[in-house]
């Protein structure tokens, strides 16, 4: 546990209680400086309770799924196939039958583009996906039309990073096959007016994947009331191990959707003259699965539904004011992305010191950030800047760690006068 004090913030939340739940919290980096993370728009931390889901799974419960008989398989499979309705529940879809487990969101995506892409998408037929989208969200569209010949359209954002609603609608025309977006820009911060995509999409018939991996550690997604065909999220931005991912689809978009990949567990026989698949979910996803992280997914959703989203609301939104003023104040300092809707992400540059070299510094005094072009290219080029420092906090985060941000940024900026 860090000693440095935890301000107050208005949250309800038993903050000291909630740090010790993340073992790492506890670490020493660089010559014994207590770790300050604020990186977890580039992956969370993993509390107590997943890891020791994780670790049960793999020390006393390690079998393969569904085609095992024995003891250990039945239980793997109800752990794995409760994960998956814990997942259901978590976003509101209608039924487990539409919760497919991925590698992540970027494997989602992917599955989309080149299953549901391929079948539905022809030679002039257009795609929208906006400039504030992570090149999981570029590339594998990009690689539709080098296949098909579709249309790539690209809706604007403006200088404050939010998306330009006119010339958004402007884009869509009958031949708009799909609206891919991302909920929440993991490098500006922006959280889109998704129900407002969805509803101008849907005018003409287009389908919409959102992009959740930086949405739904922070806020309540029901993909019912979003009415989106597709939602995508990574199991590592939601307090949960690497290597899993959610793809959600309505029932009858899925059903209609070719298997990408063939294999073991996605069929109903298999004769060397003919093979007939399996049903939802199963027919998407062939070979072994992350089994323990997917179980550990459904934990790490357990964990913080405990806390709720209103109190990790008001953290975060309480973190973001208090390092957004504090920020503001510096010297040279410019934050990339001021949207009215913004989720507790910090992307800054400051005058005369390259945004690697920031990091670097920011390092040197255990303030873990990420710097760079945090795989949104295209931002970068339209804020005219190579790259970015940034600060992305979770709920277990403090007002101190704030502090102690602006206080490294301070001594960086005191090294470069
Ligand atoms: N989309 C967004 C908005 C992201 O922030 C990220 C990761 O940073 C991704 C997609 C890709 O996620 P993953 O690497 O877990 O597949």
């Amino acid at each position: 546990m860090n000693q440095h004090t935890l301000n107050s913030t208005p949250s309800t939340m038993d903050l000291d209680a909630i740090r010790r739940d993340f073992p790492i919290l506890s670490r020493q980096v660089r010559d014994g400086k207590n770790l300050i993370y604020l990186d977890n728009a580039a992956t969370t931390l993993k509390p107590r309770q997943v890891l020791d889901v994780v670790y049960d799974h793999y020390a006393y419960g390690a079998s393969n799924i569904h085609r095992g008989v024995h003891f250990l398989s039945e239980e793997a499979t109800k752990l794995y196939e409760g994960a998956r309705e814990t997942v259901r529940r978590f976003i509101n879809a209608r039924e487990t039958a539409e919760v497919i487990f991925t590698s992540g969101t970027t494997s989602a995506i992917n599955l989309v583009a080149k299953s549901w892409g391929r079948k539905n998408v022809s030679a002039g037929d257009e795609i929208i996906i906006t400039h504030m989208e992570h090149h999981a969200n570029i590339v594998p569209w990009q690689m539709l039309r080098e296949e098909t010949g579709c249309v790539l359209k690209i809706a604007p954002i403006n200088d404050r990073g939010e998306l330009d609603m006119a010339a958004f609608e402007s884009l869509i025309t009958p031949r708009t096959k799909m609206v891919a977006v991302v909920y929440t820009s993991n490098s500006l911060g922006t959280i889109n007016p998704v129900r407002d995509i969805i509803r101008l999409a849907k005018v003409h018939g287009a389908a919409v994947l959102l992009d959740a991996a930086q949405t739904v550690a922070h806020t309540k997604v029901d993909v019912q009331s979003l009415d989106c065909d597709f939602l995508v999220f990574s199991g590592h931005k939601l307090f949960a191990t690497s290597g899993v991912g959610v793809l959600y689809g309505k029932r009858a978009v899925l059903e209609a959707m070719p298997p990408l990949m063939g294999g073991g567990d996605m069929i109903k026989s298999v004769t060397f003259e003919k093979t007939t698949y399996a049903g939802l979910p199963a027919r998407l996803e062939a070979g072994t699965p992350a089994i323990g992280g997917a179980i550990g997914l459904g934990a790490a959703i357990d964990y913080i539904q405990k806390i709720g989203f209103a109190a990790i609301a008001d953290q975060e939104k309480d973190l973001l004011a208090y390092a957004t003023g504090l920020l503001s104040e510096l010297p040279g300092i410019r934050i990339i992305g001021t949207a009215a809707e913004k989720t507790a992400i910090i992307s800054f540059v400051v005058d005369g010191i390259h945004p690697h070299d920031m990091g670097t510094l920011l390092d040197a005094e255990g303030v873990a950030v990420r710097a760079g072009h945090h795989c949104t290219q295209p931002v970068m080029a339209r804020f005219k800047i190579p790259a970015t420092t940034r600060a992305s906090f979770s709920f277990y985060n403090t007002r101190a760690d704030a502090d102690a941000l602006v206080h490294a940024i301070k001594k960086a900026i005191e090294v470069f006068a």
